[in-house]
Formats: structure tokens, C-alpha cells, sequence
């Protein structure tokens, strides 16, 4: 007999829970319901079509994880919306730019190659002068894979689009020539498998898979830093795609230059091809993004409301969309009351602090530090080293680095014209006198915490 689908949704969430927040649970999954499921998939009822939205964009391998864990297997998951239920009252909602029967998995009749989400596309993208570059660089590669940059290595913070142009270029690719071989995984992807293939001495099989990719994808490419036996793997996968004249597509959160750990090897090829950096976007750029998105949700917010978030929410469109989508919801809860300005700020308390902590400037700190230690200001970039001006200096270069996006090279410039060397030796040592003294660490995490509020 068929196990109740309360009782699976139970075993699913067990499995999920340590994959997500607490916070995340509680907003996105205690509302889901397994509602069907079968040998190869499995439908879940969503509220509304902005939650559907939510998970598939950013928790999609926790869940499948999840379904492995619970199942053994995976499934293709589904959302089916309730009957008539909406925002505004009228009809369900959709998501514009895709056909109605669009699941995560088979798009267009064809099977997507695994971990593209069909959303990431170059028409869902917003160019703005933050991006255009890089947006540039990945229609260019898209068009004609291998015969313009390659590699491309695009990088920049977290939450500014380098997963969604990456993926763009794999369904576009992939959209006009199915038997295009694309690939798309993180490097931790990358490096499990190498350990699996190794532990079950597969790694012929593990090799031939990767070489044979037209268009290898890899993102977040940073965390091969300090993996040695997959770096040398990854030597060679590169070299072998690239001799075959094959497109690489890389991503980062910082130029290969400064990833720790990586060798200069992998470094100077990664830098053969094109680097493009994704910057946060400027204002105008925000509120297309928040518009957009906005109206392939069908969800009609007025023109303060966008403001608001576009003012407030600068440094990532994560965190801009998540505020966006939160905001959505509670709007469709409540048709007819008023959106205040004090009601949005209520609702998105948590995402407002996390997004001060990202607007830390380096100044700040150094102005803080300064006050805090009893020093001058301008001692923060003078060239004078006595150590009761040099230590505050240290503390401040390795909080910028901790809590700034700022690069080595940057943090330098803030201070006087110093080289990256100079700062990366601060944190060090700044680290290392952190664990062996306590009133040292005690005191840096009290400036830490006060620079945050
Ligand atoms: P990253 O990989 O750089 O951390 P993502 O590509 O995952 O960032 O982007 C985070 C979210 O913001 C995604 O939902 C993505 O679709 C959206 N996003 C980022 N930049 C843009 C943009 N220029 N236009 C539309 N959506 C964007
Ligand atoms: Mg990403």
C-alpha cells in the first residue's frame, strides 16, 4: 500500500530541516504540502506561486538533498498552485516569461541539464552598468562557445548574478542544440565526485564524464583553494577541454589572483581568457530588477514600495529579492492594507541589519578603531610604525577585511598606499593574537560588534 503523502512530507522535512535555516523552514516549507507523488516525482501545493518562486530559486539542492537522503533517489519535483487562489482575487498566478506547465526539470519537452534552473535566463536578467560587461562576455560565449573568451571567469559578491549568467549561457547554448554537451555544477561538486571516484576507483569513468562537455560550467570555483589532488584534477580536465576547444566557464567570489591557496598554474590559466566582474548595481538598476521581478509575479506593489527596497537594499539582489518576495507575500495576505513604511520596516528587520553589516565602509572602521585605541585618525594611513599606532592599524586592516567586500589590494590603498602583502600579513597576524590572548579578542570583537549596529 501507498505510504500516505503526510507521512513521506514528514520523513522529507526531518531530512531537510538541517539543510535549511530555522528561519527559512518556518517561512518557505512548514507551508508546503505534499500533495501526489510517484517512482519519479513528487508535486508539492504551494500558497501561492512567489513561494514556488523562492524555493526553486535558491533552495532547490537542499530539498533534492533532502529527497536523497529520505528516498535514496531523486525525484523530479513539482508545485502545483491551489485552485483560484491568488493576490489580487483573481486568477492564479503564473510566472510570466515561462510556459504554464513549466516544472523545474523539463522545460520545452527536453530534459534541462541537471542543475539549471529554468528561470536563469539572459531574458530574465537586467543589464545595468554594473553588470554589462560581464553580461556582454556571456552573450558573446553563448553565441558561439569556444571561439571568444575562454575561459570566461566572472566574479564579484555573493547575490550579484554570477550563478544566473552562467546558468543564461548553459540554456541558451543548450536551447539551440540539445545534443550540446553543457555542464553546470559548483566545484564542491566537482571535488566530491573526485573523492568518490578515487575512494571507488572509478576515475576513468569520473574523467572521461567531465572531458567529454562542451560547455563546462563551474561555479563558485573558489573553494578548489587549498584542494591540492583536485586542483592537479582540475589542471588537467581544464586542459583537455581547452586543447579540444571546448568552452570553460568559470565563476568566483574574488579574481583568481586572490583565491588562497590556489596554484599558479590553475591561476594564469584562468586568467587566459576574459575576466568580467559583477558589481553591486547602482540604483536605477535595483529598481528595474525590483520591477521586474515584481511583475512576473503578478504582484502590483506602487512605486514607494520599490523605492523603499531600492534605497535599502544595495548590496545584493538576493537579499533584494528576498525582501521583495517577503513584502509580496504579506501583500497578498492582506489585500487592502496599507503597505507603511513602518510595516515594511517591521517585516524586513532582519534582512535591513543583515544588509547594514554588508555597508560597513572601511573608513568607519579605521574611524572606530582610531577612537577606540585613543589614536589620530590620520595614523590609520601615515607611515609612522611605532607599535602603539601600528598594532590599531593591523586591527583595523583585518576588520576591513572580515567585514568589507574591500580586496586585499584595496584595504592597501585605504591605508596609505600599502601593498596587499602589507594586509594580508595584518590579518595574520591579527588572527594569531586573537587566539592566544584573550583580552585581544575580547577587545576586536567589541569594536567587531559595535561597527555593526
Ligand atoms: P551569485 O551566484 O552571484 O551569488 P545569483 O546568480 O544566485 O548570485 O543571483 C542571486 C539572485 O539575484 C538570483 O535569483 C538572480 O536571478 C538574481 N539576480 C542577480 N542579478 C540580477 C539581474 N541583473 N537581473 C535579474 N536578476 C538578478
Ligand atoms: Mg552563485
Amino acid at each position: 500500500m501507498k505510504e500516505p503523502c503526510s507521512q513521506l512530507w514528514q520523513k522529507l522535512s526531518l531530512a531537510l530541516k538541517p539543510k535549511v535555516s530555522a528561519d527559512t523552514y518556518k517561512r518557505w516549507f512548514s507551508a508546503l504540502e505534499l500533495v501526489d507523488y510517484s517512482d519519479d516525482a513528487l508535486s508539492f501545493r504551494v500558497p501561492n506561486n512567489i513561494y514556488q518562486f523562492w524555493i526553486e530559486s535558491n533552495h532547490m539542492a537542499a530539498l533534492q538533498e533532502a529527497v536523497m537522503k529520505a528516498l535514496g533517489e531523486p525525484r523530479q519535483i513539482k508545485f502545483v498552485l491551489p485552485s483560484g487562489v491568488t493576490a489580487d482575487g483573481d486568477k492564479t498566478l503564473d510566472i510570466s516569461t515561462e510556459p504554464e506547465s513549466a516544472t523545474y526539470d523539463d522545460l520545452k519537452g527536453a530534459r534541462l541539464p541537471a542543475g539549471l534552473n529554468p528561470r536563469n535566463t539572459f531574458e530574465s536578467f537586467v543589464v545595468g552598468s554594473n553588470n554589462q560587461i560581464a553580461h556582454a562576455a556571456c552573450l558573446a560565449v553563448a553565441q558561439s562557445p569556444a571561439r571568444t573568451y575562454n575561459p570566461l571567469f566572472i566574479y564579484g559578491g555573493v547575490g550579484l548574478g554570477k550563478t544566473h549568467l552562467m546558468q543564461a549561457i548553459g540554456q541558451s547554448v543548450w536551447s539551440k542544440k540539445k545534443n550540446n554537451r553543457v555542464m553546470y555544477l559548483s566545484s564542491e561538486v566537482f571535488i566530491n565526485e573526485f573523492i568518490d571516484a578515487i575512494q571507488h576507483s572509478t576515475l576513468v569513468k569520473f574523467r572521461k564524464r567531465y572531458r567529454q562537455a562542451d560547455v563546462l560550467l563551474i561555479d563558485d570555483i573558489q573553494f578548489l583553494g587549498g584542494k591540492e589532488r583536485s586542483q592537479e584534477e582540475f589542471f588537467h580536465t581544464f586542459n583537455a577541454l581547452f586543447d579540444g576547444h571546448k568552452q570553460i566557464v568559470l565563476s568566483s567570489d574574488r579574481p583568481a589572483s586572490e583565491i588562497a591557496n590556489l596554484e599558479h598554474r590553475l591561476v594564469s590559466r584562468f586568467e587566459w581568457g576574459l575576466t568580467a566582474e559583477l558589481q553591486p548595481p547602482d540604483i536605477e538598476t535595483r529598481v528595474a530588477i525590483l520591477r521586474k521581478k515584481a511583475r512576473a509575479l503578478k504582484v502590483k506593489l506602487n512605486d514607494e514600495v520599490f523605492d523603499f527596497l531600492a534605497n535599502r537594499i544595495r548590496s545584493n539582489v538576493r537579499r533584494l529579492e528576498g525582501a521583495l518576495m517577503r513584502v509580496a507575500s504579506f501583500a497578498s495576505l492582506t489585500s487592502g492594507r496599507e503597505l507603511t513604511p513602518e510595516a515594511i520596516e517591521n517585516l524586513l528587520k532582519d534582512i535591513l541589519q543583515e544588509e547594514a553589516r554588508n555597508t560597513i565602509t572601511i573608513e568607519q572602521i579605521q574611524r572606530r578603531v582610531a577612537e577606540h585605541f585613543d589614536v589620530r585618525l590620520a595614523d590609520m594611513t601615515s607611515k609612522r610604525r611605532p607599535a602603539n599606532i601600528a598594532f590599531p592599524r593591523q586591527v583595523a586592516m583585518y576588520l576591513a577585511r572580515e567585514l568589507t567586500k574591500a580586496s586585499l589590494n584595496e584595504i592597501g590603498e585605504a591605508f596609505g598606499g600599502r601593498d596587499h602583502g602589507t594586509v594580508l600579513h595584518a590579518c595574520k597576524l591579527v588572527k594569531k593574537r586573537m587566539k592566544e590572548q584573550d583580552n585581544i579578542r575580547q577587545t576586536i570583537s567589541f569594536i567587531d560588534s559595535s561597527l555593526q549596529r
